[in-house]
């Protein structure tokens, strides 16, 4: 089990070029501990002029010719191994330093980090393995294609996953050959600059990873304007997705991946498997203190086992254990991450109140210091209330009765997103028409939030573009090059 002690800060700086260096302006911000709401460390803070400075060093690692474009594939999968390896050394600390940050409980942290080193293992074994067709055209010729990388990719990530949402992004990039400029989220680049340091240490070429923390509308947005960056992949709200993706196109028609909100169904039908359902219900809102884009945010519960369901749930709810990730490894729940959140979801919640949704349990902030919330559950929830249409990003579950199938499939659908949904029950023409018709691009039968490299992660809607993870994941950093060679065609 990983320690409880909080680990001791080693890297501070922006990463260029494989140098630890200072921003251009010296500037630094403080990032908060949401356990206690006080600074934990002054990190550097990366403005326009080392976006241009990283993006010079990058552009250099990816010319014709440099050592990056001339590894052999199977190199480049040993390097990425080596990063792996180098994670794997350093679980301890990396677990440590992501609750510290974040304050997750250690449990969680521990699980981001092992499927961040699954990422890299599972992209590592690509590198190999990317190949193009011979295509059987008209004429004498010789046509082929090549999967190229695209470039620089400009990479934005959010806090609620700081280290996991770094893996998906930089894992395929770097398998497909990559270079990358990657922005933290300016709660949480703890575990994005130590991951710099093991860039440096396994041995990468300077430039093909830069890591650059800030803020989004200036460092963030000058790695979306930036005229060399050929690719955006952003995780984070719909609202900036929507708008960093417009300006990205406009400038440069930059490649977009876009993993944005979700406001995802769980249907429990009423021959489901009540223990089984209540556990996943209960961990498809509560997991990460509901900072989860997946979030089983809308529970639709079907009438006959309703008042049941609901008595369960908050009996569950009520056991979650609270608190700092370092007090126990028995913490189930964290703070959220930031005064902002914490008042995005008290506001969200009050509207639930004076909208007429019935509190079951939780409601209020606990205590003063840091940012907890109580698990909150209410029911009733209706289509036109707030707590049924904003991503709440909290610790609330709404609870929503059903009587048909055709209903339920209609209110699961009458939302923007369409990131995740999940079914309960042991029908099988219930799963098969509900998982066929529930707008989502993840569908979970008897299960909420279940992840793999090798399986595609994104939305449907305004919950995203493209893929991440998976063989669909790694086609969205290459461009296709289709190649026609003319030959003769007799026999000499
Ligand atoms: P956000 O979208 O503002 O931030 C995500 C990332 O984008 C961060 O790295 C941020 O610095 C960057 N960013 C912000 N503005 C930018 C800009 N103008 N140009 C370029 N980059 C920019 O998210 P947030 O404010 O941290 O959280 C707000 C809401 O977003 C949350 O309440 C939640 O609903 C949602 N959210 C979703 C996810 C997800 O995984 N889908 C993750 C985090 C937050």
């Amino acid at each position: 089990m990983a320690t409880l002690k909080a680990p001791e800060i080693k890297f501070t700086q922006l990463f260029i070029n494989n140098e630890f260096v200072d921003s251009a302006s010296g500037k630094t911000f403080e990032v908060l501990n949401p356990t206690t709401g006080k600074p934990i460390v002054a990190v550097q803070e990366a403005d326009k002029a080392d976006v241009d400075k990283a993006a010079k060093a990058a552009k250099n690692a990816f010319e014709p010719g440099s050592v990056w474009r001339s590894m052999n594939a199977s190199t480049r999968g040993r390097y990425i191994n080596k990063l792996a390896d180098a994670m794997e050394k350093n679980l301890d600390y990396m677990i440590a330093l992501e609750s510290l940050d974040n304050g997750k409980p250690i449990p969680q942290s521990q699980f981001d980090i092992e499927f961040s080193i699954r990422v890299f293992r599972y992209f590592a074994g690509w590198t190999d393995k990317i190949t193009g067709k011979t295509l059987k055209v008209d004429g004498d010729y010789f046509c082929y294609t090549r999967h190229e990388p695209v470039g620089i990719c400009g990479q934005i990530i959010p806090w609620n996953f700081p280290c996991l949402m770094l893996s998906w992004k930089v894992a395929p990039a770097l398998a497909t050959g990559n270079v990358i400029i990657l922005k933290p989220a300016e709660q949480t680049p703890l575990s994005a600059i130590f991951f710099a340091s093991l860039v440096k240490e396994v041995g990468f070429p300077p430039g093909v990873v830069n890591v650059l923390p800030g803020f989004g509308p200036t460092a963030g947005m000058a790695i979306v304007e930036h005229p060399d960056i050929r690719k955006l992949a952003f995780t984070g709200s719909t609202e900036i997705g929507k708008m960093v993706a417009a300006r990205a196109i406009d400038l440069n028609l930059k490649r977009c991946t876009l993993e944005l909100g979700g406001k995802s169904p769980i249907i429990v039908m009423p021959d489901a498997d009540i223990d089984q359902a209540i556990q996943s219900c209960h961990v498809g809102i509560f997991l990460n203190s509901g900072q989860v884009c997946t979030a089983g945010s809308r529970l639709f519960v079907h009438e006959d086992i309703y008042d049941i369901f609901i008595d369960l749930l908050v009996k569950r709810a009520n056991e979650n254990k609270v608190g700092c990730p370092f007090e126990s490894h028995s913490i189930d729940q964290g703070p959220q991450i930031s005064k902002e959140q914490l008042d995005k979801i008290l506001d969200l919640i009050e509207s639930g109140k004076k909208e007429g949704a019935k509190l079951h349990c939780g409601g209020n902030q606990i205590g003063t210091e840091g940012y907890f919330v109580e698990p909150t559950i209410f029911s009733e929830v209706k289509p036109s209330m707030r707590l049924w249409r904003e991503e709440i990003f909290g610790p609330v579950q709404s609870v929503i009765k059903f009587k048909t199938r055709k209903e339920v499939v209609d209110l699961a659908n009458d939302t923007q997103y369409g990131l995740a949904a999940s079914v309960f029950t042991k029908n099988i023409d219930d799963y098969l028409t509900l998982s066929n018709q529930l707008q989502a691009g993840m569908v979970w039968v008897n299960d909420h939030h279940v992840f793999d490299t090798v399986a595609p992660f994104g939305g449907f809607k305004m919950s995203g573009m493209g893929r991440e993870l998976s063989e669909y994941g790694l086609q969205q950093y290459t461009e296709v090059k289709v190649v026609f060679v003319k030959h003769g065609s007799e026999a000499k």
